[in-house]
């Protein structure tokens, strides 16, 4: 029995038996097999009057990654496969357009970069660091319509795709935004590729980084930390050392591939290699509602050659983790399919177990990463959508738990996180509560750690890894 993700609605294909649309690859076999396939969570914009132009403009713009970074990545991800080497994926549940200036991503990239240097130096392994960056525009929606008083509108579903104002004209769907989220991507991928690369993300300037948060017990905790980094790198300059990885560091982009048109037309045929990439971020996962093995996405992710990941949720049984494993990576290939499971706290401890013994014993090498994030979302007293950091903490806990009780690796952990300083979640050592939501609540869908609260499970997850080692 295979239990299917949260119902929505299924849709109609998209197109025509045998009618093909604007392929930036081209006729490459299979690739359109998707639009014949039941498919979730799309808008319904085939017959916008400006569909063609933004999905040919798309097809005919320069990749946004290379095919070669894209299987350094995976590389990358094989190690982690193998339990030598930890995944952090971390960023906003949705990107905005306003939300790309360089202030914001100079502080989530840093915050990340912090978060790396509590791993790599607490637990003694490389971090593959990556960003819910750089694409990560569309959402899946439980409704397709949305009430408040008496007006009906369609949901959200991320500035991909329509606006967060309530407005019918915000509500409705219009491709150009496709355009403006690929420029919007360019920009902000650029920005962190020239952070990353030239000089920002350098271990001797490690505890600057530190600079203009304000203290707290996890800064205080990171200072120490940063310092003894500052004096090992110090030691190793005086002796005469100049390595590379000290002054640069390699930094991944990633999104949910929910909405295909986007993806269809953003993937191009590598040159090297005659195989299909999609070339809108390195990494992409299928979310826990479009990760039906006979649906659309499945199928299209099938057929590209970037690493992949898929979120499971509660509901996912060890047949149903099997067969996406048949489906996704035939070929039983280290780093190419992350599983990013998103249980909740209260759930983990018992729905983990059955899945990680399934796929260990089929000898199928996953990454195993955490979502703790969207398995514990509730909703406030003042209506906020908001999640408790002590059931965030509980479910990494439980994670690790389960892996070590197994005898598995716990490859990595996926939040959504800020390096502002929001009030969206709650609790922390330094004290979030309902009253600073109407302030500093600026998330325009899920509640995302802040600064200091990533900071603080930075320091709990590489305690927990060292135990694993
Ligand atoms: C998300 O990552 O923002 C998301 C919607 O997750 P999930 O598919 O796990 O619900
Ligand atoms: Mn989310």
């Amino acid at each position: 029995m295979t239990t299917t993700p949260e119902k929505t609605p299924v849709q109609t294909p998209l197109t025509a038996p045998g009618e093909i649309l604007h392929t930036g690859a081209a006729d490459y076999p299979g690739l359109d097999e998707w639009r014949r396939l039941p498919i979730r969570q799309q808008p319904d914009w085939r017959d916008h009057p400006d569909f063609d132009a933004a999905v040919g403009e798309l097809s005919s713009n320069p990749p946004l990654v290379f095919a070669g970074e894209v299987d350094k990545l995976k590389r990358r991800l094989a190690k982690v496969a193998q339990g030598e080497a930890f995944l952090l994926q971390g960023g906003d549940c949705a990107e905005t357009f306003a939300g790309a200036t360089a202030d914001k991503i100079s502080a989530r990239v840093k915050t990340l970069l912090q978060m790396a240097v509590v791993l790599t130096y607490g637990a003694s392994l490389p971090v593959v660091k990556m960003g819910r960056m750089a694409g990560q525009f569309a959402k899946p929606r439980s409704s397709d319509m949305e009430t408040r008083g008496e007006v009906t509108l369609p949901s959200f579903r991320g500035e991909i795709i329509n606006g967060f104002d309530f407005t019918e004209e915000s509500r409705h769907p219009d491709p150009k935004r496709m355009v403006q989220a690929y420029h919007t991507s360019a920009a902000t991928l650029n920005l962190v590729r020239a952070f990353t690369e030239g000089g920002f993300a350098d271990l001797r300037a490690v505890q600057q980084w530190n600079k203009g948060f304000m203290e707290n017990p996890a800064h205080a905790r990171y200072e120490s930390i940063a310092g003894e980094i500052d004096r090992a790198v110090r030691f190793m300059e005086a002796c005469g050392a100049d390595f590379d990885g000290l002054k640069r560091t390699e930094f991944y982009a990633a999104h949910e591939a929910l909405l295909l048109d986007y993806e269809r037309a953003l993937t191009r045929i590598d040159s090297r290699t005659g195989e299909p990439y999609v070339t809108s971020g390195h990494f992409v996962w299928i979310g826990e509602r479009t990760r039906e093995l006979d649906g659309a996405h499945v199928d299209y992710l099938s057929r590209v050659h970037n690493p992949l990941g898929v979120k499971l949720g509660p509901g996912t049984t060890p047949e149903d983790a099997l067969a996406l494993i048949d489906k996704l990576d035939p070929q039983r290939d280290p780093g190419r399919l992350t599983f990013i499971t998103r249980m909740g706290a209260k759930n983990i401890r018992e729905k983990l177990p059955p899945l990680v013994e399934a796929v260990r014993d089929s000898g199928a090498k996953v990454v195993w990463v955490t979502d703790p994030m969207h398995g514990n979302t509730i909703t406030a007293k003042n209506g906020y959508k908001t999640r408790q950091f002590d059931d965030v903490m509980d479910e990494v806990r439980g994670f690790f738990e389960v892996h070590r009780s197994l005898g598995t690796y716990p490859g990595g952990l996926h939040v959504e996180m800020t390096g502002d300083d929001v009030a969206e979640c709650l609790g922390g050592s330094d004290i979030i509560d309902e009253s600073a939501f109407d302030s500093r609540y600026e998330s325009l869908c899920d509640p995302r750690l802040n600064h200091k609260q990533s900071l603080e499970m930075a320091f709990l997850v590489a305690e927990a890894l060292t135990q694993v080692k």
